[in-house]
């Protein structure tokens, strides 16, 4: 019984139950209220929950589910990285644990004359990402594809991950928009010792895709070969170059592509002191759990590759 309906002691059981018809119906009519009110909040409830899901991009959040206080909604900064990624629904997607890998796949600059190998037209650099989309690709964020190498999450069967190395100016100008175009995700690798927007990027186009949901991590300060330099040298480069980039977007830095490729055993100890905990070689291969994690395989794409090479690279490359 509902304590609420219960009478005060003092007053005679007798002279209460006098009419129990009376009382029976102001019991079902007060219970009837409660249900009712309790089917209508429920119900908005579960349309914005519905609505909010289908609104969802890569970092949606059924914000409901924090109830009235609406604590997300207000202040998005209260939002841990991962919490949001984790909330990531891979819908109409078959998901897949087992140790098959993912493309990595990187790029460097994307513009018009595509001179030398390593710069894409930003109209050949569509065709492949609608290409990709067209697959049925889910692009990865880095966290995504750390959690799938580490903690055997969930990944759709078609997973991959975008990359552009170096931090040139133009990905902003000319890969961001196709990027938000198609409703993607990418990572870029950026060189921090020079970030004045002219021939890399500027601090304010690194904010504007960071808070996008473009993942900006490390290509260290000044791209050097890392092989060749003493360890101390090699961790100044990784550290200086993940603090620069973490006070730029206000989010952690945790991976780093090593310049040229290069790297030694120093390299991978420096990287994981400095505190990243994915690192990126040039080998030819998928990123999968046989790779160590701070020497993760990925994908070159050369502009000189036609959409039927990108094709054949990207069907070929096993793990
Ligand atoms: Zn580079």
């Amino acid at each position: 019984m509902l304590k609420g309906t219960l009478p005060p002691r003092n007053i005679s059981y007798k002279r209460l139950f006098k009419n129990k018809t009376s009382l029976s119906i102001l019991v079902f009519s007060l219970l009837f209220v409660m249900f009712s009110i309790y089917l209508i909040t429920h119900n908005i409830s579960y349309k914005n929950s519905i609505a909010s899901n289908h609104g969802s991009d890569n970092t949606s959040i059924d914000e409901n589910h924090v109830g009235s206080e609406n604590i997300l909604k207000k202040d998005p900064s209260n939002v841990d990285k991962s919490t949001l990624q984790n909330e990531r629904s891979f819908n109409n997607s078959n998901l897949i644990t087992d140790n098959r890998g993912v493309p990595v796949l990187y790029y460097h600059s994307v513009r018009e004359p595509a001179e030398n190998e390593v710069t894409i037209t930003p109209e050949n650099l569509r065709i492949q990402l609608e290409y990709i989309k067209n697959q049925g690709y889910t692009t990865l964020t880095l966290d995504e594809l750390k959690n799938y190498l580490l903690n055997n999450s969930p990944i759709p069967e078609k997973s991959i991950v975008i990359t552009f190395d170096d931090g040139y100016m133009d990905n902003y100008y000319n890969a961001f928009p196709i990027l938000k175009n198609l409703n993607m995700v990418a990572t870029i690798f950026c060189i921090t010792s020079d970030l004045d927007g002219s021939y890399y990027l500027s601090k304010e186009a690194i904010k504007e895709m960071s808070d996008y949901g473009i993942d900006i991590e490390s290509h260290t300060v000044s791209h050097p070969k890392l092989n060749q330099l003493p360890y101390d040298k090699q961790l100044n480069e990784l550290k200086e170059s993940k603090e620069t980039l973490e006070s730029i977007t206000g989010k952690k830095v945790e991976a780093v592509a090593y310049p040229f490729g290069d790297f030694n055993d120093d390299s991978v100890i420096a990287a994981k002191n400095s505190g990243y905990t994915l690192a990126f070689t040039t080998k030819r291969g998928l990123s999968d759990r046989d790779d160590n994690i701070l020497k993760l395989d990925r994908i070159y794409i050369s502009s000189k590759y036609d959409i039927n090479t990108f094709k054949e690279v990207l069907a070929q490359t096993k793990k």
